[in-house]
């Protein structure tokens, strides 16, 4: 299928300047790796770029409790090596590459909103979705996908958001933050057991939010076609009530076969089989409008070259 507009990009260097340390999976490389491998595949001249900028603190404030959001700022001027709300390392660059992931992934919603672009995706690190409304962990900072979420809600006035997390693990923070909110459903398929052990079957939302969570745990080892049957049977049919008018990605690659922390199977062209379903989502209810946040991935080689599987499938482009 042939698509009238373009795919956006959003990738800044800043994002890189979040340096966990030597040995660390999640590395400022992971970035040079997606950007090379989008190079290579020949896909860089047909994406928008779409900018950059700094969240501004009402606009994170969406998600985190301004109480976490001093700590982290505190935390970082301190000169802290890891977070003191949890397992996430902090350098001196950490505060500006979060500030400009949860910034940049806004403006990709802006993009695809404004119809600039028909989807984007955006490459940015660290990594987003264990962080809680008041606490990071888990490698995380601000929680982006969810920063984008509110943004459309309240920037835009998007009524009903789906945010499909297809990394190896559950995003518990993005489920925490919208537990008891109907306006967005959160959809995660995860290994499980593996950390943060949590995502079960039964957490399936709060109050007004009940029935917007939907957990898919899978068990180590499970295939990308396994894995594809069971979003079709649970997702499809949930969509088709609720209606969503934006699709969010948390897209992780650390469920791909050989990732050294996931141990899922999922190949480069069950990424590409994926997307097209997440697509086909958007195309159904949400006029196509896409905008997919990178969350893990630290096999390098795999990770560069399962994301260009995925962003050559979201240019409509794919070989
Ligand atoms: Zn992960």
């Amino acid at each position: 299928m042939k698509l009238l507009l373009p795919t956006g990009l959003m990738a800044d260097p800043e994002c890189k300047r979040h340096e966990p340390g030597p040995g660390h999976p999640e590395s400022a490389e992971r970035y040079d790796a997606i950007y090379l491998g989008l190079c290579q595949s020949g896909m860089m001249d047909r994406l928008e770029k779409i900018p950059a900028r700094q969240a501004l603190p009402h606009e994170l404030a969406r998600c985190h409790t301004v109480t976490y959001l001093k700590q982290v700022e505190e935390d970082c001027a301190s000169g802290l090596s890891m977070l003191s709300t949890g397992d996430t390392p902090l350098s001196p660059g950490t505060l500006s590459a979060a500030l400009y992931s949860a910034g940049g992934v806004m403006n990709a919603v802006d993009a695809v909103v404004a119809g600039a672009v028909q989807n984007a995706f955006c490459l940015v690190r660290p990594p987003g979705h264990h962080a809680t409304s008041d606490r990071g962990m888990g490698f995380c900072v601000y929680n982006h996908v969810a920063v984008a979420a509110r943004h459309a809600r309240e920037q835009h006035g998007i009524e009903r958001i789906l945010i499909l997390d297809w990394d190896v693990h559950h995003g518990n923070g993005t489920q925490d933050i919208f537990y008891a909110d109907p306006a967005v459903f959160y959809c995660s398929t995860h290994q499980s057991p593996l950390y943060p052990y949590t995502g079960d079957q039964m957490e399936t939302g709060w109050g007004r939010g009940k029935g917007t969570t939907l957990n898919l745990p899978v068990p180590a080892g499970t295939s990308g076609v396994d894995l594809l049957r069971t979003l079709e049977a649970k997702l499809v049919p949930a969509m088709d009530r609720y209606r969503p008018e934006l699709v969010l990605i948390s897209a992780g690659f650390d469920a791909r076969v050989e990732d050294p922390i996931g141990g899922l199977a999922l190949t480069d062209d069950d990424f590409r089989a994926l997307t097209r379903f997440a697509l086909d989502l958007a195309r159904s209810h949400s006029s196509g409008r896409v905008v997919s946040i990178l969350e893990g991935g630290y096999n390098l080689f795999g990770l560069a070259a399962a994301c260009a599987a995925h962003v050559a499938e979201l240019t409509g482009f794919s070989s």
